[in-house]
């Protein structure tokens, strides 16, 4: 079956069709078909749509809002302007998966959308203000677009529901967690849940025989601990502001800095949390740009000094983290980079490493180099006491499976 993947955001939507099928996913056969982009919805937005192995058709045209960016998806897929030969009507497109960033603690796996579904999801909107009303949006865009064909939400918070208390709970009033449900969430979970399953698929183990810390480094960053195939630990809390430095984003802090700042700098907390949000991180301390790409060129041509330390900064960060997850679930076997960074970089992965081989993490150098642009595979040395893969993450995928196993009542492996 070909199934639609969207994930919408505040002022983007990004989308992918995929071909697959419980049969595809037992032999690793699903097939890509299309992907692509709008952005700047709400304006004069920018349109990216590609079939596979074609050139890319961008053009640029007003799109009101989430509803007419699907629209405009979904009216080229089953245009023959798309050149997608299994795709000839609208008909040809059998089910939506959704991406839904919160699923509180409502949601412990990906759910076939009913009213009562979309209604948890509303109850949600509160813990992500900006992300769960725009997956709303998407959502019943493609019910009136599409009418009853079937529809899945795939939560990034869904994943991580099997931490204990005495790691998603904070250390402050308990009632707040009774009353407001505040508490360490996580996100990303369909990235850590997606490379642990390949992790699992390429060494043929079972699910409880899985003990990996998995690093999703893009441009927003997090770790998870993952202990017999159950997320234990991870950085990002209530929302995905915690953790590690990441593009612009802080990660930890002292909590009073927030009010710090705002009465040195004449602030609101919410202009605070802003900049905590999206003037910080990589981009905060090098005073250049998020990108780690620029950063690593400005370090190691230009010799920039602030570029150096924040990817020192970034670095150090994430080492802190695998040492404090190594402890947290009594050792490991394996480390797996996944993410823009985690999938490209072999400066950044030696630089984690490089502090770390007193704790058996050992990085092959060449293997290290030669692992990047979407290689799977593993980057220790023989000798090495954990074993470090790089695996290219693909939450699209997960999505589209997801949606044919809940189709086809197949909810075993939806963890
Ligand atoms: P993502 O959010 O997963 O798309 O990742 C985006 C991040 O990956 C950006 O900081 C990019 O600079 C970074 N990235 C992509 N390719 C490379 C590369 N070859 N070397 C270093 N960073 C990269």
């Amino acid at each position: 079956m070909n199934i639609l993947v969207l994930n919408c955001g505040s002022s983007s939507l990004k989308f992918q069709l995929i071909a697959t099928d419980l049969e595809r996913i037992a032999d690793n056969s699903d097939q890509k078909l299309a992907h692509g982009q709008i952005e700047r919805i709400g304006g004069a937005a920018i349109i990216t749509l590609t079939a596979e192995g074609k050139t890319p058709q961008r053009s640029a045209a007003p799109v009101r809002d989430i509803k007419s960016a699907v629209e405009t998806i979904v009216r080229w897929i089953a245009s023959d302007a798309s050149e997608i030969d299994e795709i000839k009507s609208l008909a040809d497109i059998h089910a939506v998966g959704h991406r839904v960033v919160h699923g509180g603690e409502k949601f412990t796996e990906s759910a076939l959308i009913t009213d009562e579904v979309l209604r948890g999801i509303e109850d949600c909107i509160e813990l992500a203000p900006l992300h769960n009303p725009a997956n709303i949006r998407g959502i019943n865009a493609a019910r009136e677009i599409f009418g009853g064909i079937p529809q899945v939400a795939v939560f990034d918070t869904a994943f991580h529901q099997t931490l204990p208390e005495k790691a998603f709970l904070y250390a402050l009033p308990y009632q707040l967690y009774r009353r407001h449900k505040i508490r360490r969430y996580g996100f990303h979970g369909t990235s850590h849940r997606y490379v642990a399953y390949r992790y699992r698929t390429i060494n043929n183990l079972l699910r409880e025989n899985v003990n990996v810390i998995t690093l999703h480094l893009g441009n927003g960053c997090s770790i998870a601990a993952i202990k017999r195939g159950n997320s234990i630990d991870t950085s990002m809390g209530l929302t995905p502001l915690e953790g590690l430095v990441m593009g612009t984003r802080s990660g930890d802090v002292d909590a009073a800095i927030i009010e710090f700042i705002a009465s040195k700098e004449g602030l609101t907390v919410q202009e605070v949390e802003t900049l905590l949000n999206t003037q910080s991180g990589l981009l905060g301390i090098s005073g250049l740009t998020n990108d780690m790409r620029e950063l690593l060129a400005e370090s190691n041509e230009n010799n920039d000094r602030r570029a150096r330390l924040a990817i020192e900064i970034f670095c150090y960060r994430a080492g802190k983290y695998i040492g404090a997850y190594l402890a947290a679930m009594n050792g490991a076997d394996t480390l797996i980079f996944a993410g823009g960074i985690g999938e490209n970089s072999a400066e950044v992965r030696r630089l984690i490493c490089e502090n770390l081989s007193w704790m058996g993490i050992e990085l092959d150098e060449k293997l290290n180099e030669s692992f990047i642009g979407g290689r799977e595979g593993i980057i220790s040395t023989d000798a090495a006491k954990l074993k470090i893969y790089v695996i290219p993450t693909n939450e699209e995928l997960l999505i589209a499976r997801d949606t044919a196993r809940l189709i086809n009542a197949d909810a075993s492996k939806l963890r």
